[in-house]
């Protein structure tokens, strides 16, 4: 969608320290991070929220936790880490494209803010 920060960076079209995109899902650091990792992880195809999942996402979402499941090894992660979704703009949801945030390399309290 044009205007749209991340699918600008799924098309290459603006910048990001990108570690994983294949056909489907785009991940990346995100630019303020939270934690020493803190990736962002995002189906390709604009989707603005969970709000907006049709059941014709699903191989996308899923293979999108199989991501995860690999970046968490790949940094390092697998004793624990939190995955994130804001929907909305309730829950602090700042880009209307659906993201994972992927946070680990620190203690993780709870409940989140
Ligand atoms: P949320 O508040 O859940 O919508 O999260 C949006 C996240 O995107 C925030 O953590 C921002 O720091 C991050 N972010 C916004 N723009 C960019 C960008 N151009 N590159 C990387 N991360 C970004």
């Amino acid at each position: 969608m044009r205007g749209c920060i991340f699918c600008q960076i799924v098309r290459g079209d603006a910048p990001a320290r990108l570690v994983h995109q294949d056909d489907e899902i785009t991940a990346f650091h995100d630019a303020n991070p939270q934690a020493p990792v803190h990736l962002l992880i995002v189906p390709n195809r604009h989707i603005e929220g969970v709000r907006d999942v049709t059941p014709g996402d699903a191989p996308a979402l899923g293979r999108l936790f199989v991501v995860a499941r690999q970046l968490a090894e790949a940094f390092d992660l697998l004793d624990g880490y939190r995955l994130v979704v804001n929907d909305g703009p309730a829950a602090g949801q700042s880009v209307p494209h659906l993201h994972v945030h992927l946070l680990g390399a620190r203690s993780l309290s709870w409940p989140p803010g």
